[in-house]
């Protein structure tokens, strides 16, 4: 098997500066096709790309794809509210499947679009780039090996200072920023402990632009309880940036910050600086989903990821409105 053929489904801001970008440098796939409903934006794709006509498809015409033999993988970056059709969908298509985070607004949808894939005897990954990249494996390597013993506790933040369009359209994004970046926290705590978190509370932070945010939160505290008592202390926010993924060990400590951006990861642990190179992370994120289907391997980062993730920020929504501990 040569390099597979991917297929981006949206060609919004992340599929423009980051996936389409990655998928010049990745060894086992490439940009082989594009689903888009405007029309306008074809042409530069097709030439920035190489595309050729056949391999260009709308939202109508996309159950066609099924008849493409360069296209193996679709993957879907579109609004979150979207990803379940369109997995759904792709999977009918016999193709394999990344799907951009959160995986599905509904712990529902997402049990809908590992039923597809498993009837098509597809593949689902989601588009967890972190795994991939070494400081976070590092901290991964924190909880798991005990360089500083037992974690005892987690700090994580990911904020930013505004957005805009369809991620304050509650009915498109399924919630706020813990649902866009939020989520990173969840995952954070999750990959540094090795384990699932046991209980929730959470807390709506104040709106500063409660004509902004209608029926979203604006910002969001929660605290995870995991095993061993170990506490998570999470952060979201669309009003303050903050990028941060912490644990406080027995013997030391290990921190990221910025922890979950695109490039320029920092990491500093109670020893001294983390020295790991910068990496492309969406270019090891592709590659390992197209090795791991040409080696029939399961992805490390599997829709039953996704799905646990979904159901954690179901559970701090909860605990947000009724004001109780949750337990999962
Ligand atoms: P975007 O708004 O820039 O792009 C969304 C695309 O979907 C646009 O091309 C838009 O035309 C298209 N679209 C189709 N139907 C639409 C509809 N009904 N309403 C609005 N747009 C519609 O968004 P983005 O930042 O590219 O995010 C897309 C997905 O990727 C989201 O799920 C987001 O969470 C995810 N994402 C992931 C990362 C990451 O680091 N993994 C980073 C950014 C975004």
């Amino acid at each position: 098997m040569g390099k597979l053929g991917i297929a981006l489904v949206g060609l919004g801001r992340y599929s423009a500066g980051q996936l389409a970008p990655a998928l010049k440098e990745t060894e086992h796939c490439y940009l082989a096709g594009i689903v888009t409903g405007t029309p306008s934006k074809v042409d530069k794709w097709k030439k920035d790309y190489d595309i050729p006509d056949q391999n260009v498809y709308n939202y109508q015409n996309f159950d066609e794809i099924k008849n493409n033999p360069e296209i193996d993988i679709i993957y879907v970056v579109l609004p979150n509210a979207l990803h379940a059709e369109y997995v759904v969908r792709a999977a009918a298509a016999g193709k394999h499947v990344i799907c951009e985070k959160p995986m599905a607004v509904t712990v529902e949808d997402c049990d809908k679009m590992i039923k597809a894939c498993n009837e098509a005897g597809k593949m689902l990954s989601i588009g967890y780039r972190l795994h991939f990249e070494p400081h976070n494996k590092e901290m991964m390597r924190t909880g798991k090996e005990k360089p500083f013993g037992n974690i005892i506790k987690l700090k994580a933040g990911n904020g930013m200072s505004d957005t805009e369009g369809w991620r304050l359209d509650k009915k498109l994004a399924g919630g706020g920023p813990l649902m866009d970046v939020g989520i990173y926290c969840v995952q954070g705590c999750r990959y540094t402990t090795g384990m699932e978190p046991v209980s929730i509370t959470a807390k709506e932070t104040p709106k500063t632009r409660p004509e902004q945010f209608v029926s979203l939160e604006e910002g969001l505290t929660w605290q995870m309880k995991f095993p061993n008592g170990i506490i998570a202390e999470c952060n979201t926010s669309y009003s303050k940036n903050m990028n941060l993924l912490r644990a406080d060990c027995e013997k030391g400590w290990a921190e990221l910050s910025p922890a979950y951006a695109y490039g320029g990861i920092k990491g500093n642990t109670s020893e001294g600086k983390m020295d790991f190179p910068q990496v492309n992370q969406q270019a090891r994120q592709m590659d390992d989903f197209a090795v791991a289907i040409k080696e029939k391997r399961p992805t490390r980062v599997p829709g039953e990821m996704g799905r646990q993730d979904v159901k954690i920020l179901q559970a701090i929504y909860q605990a947000m409105e009724t004001q109780r501990e949750v337990f999962l």
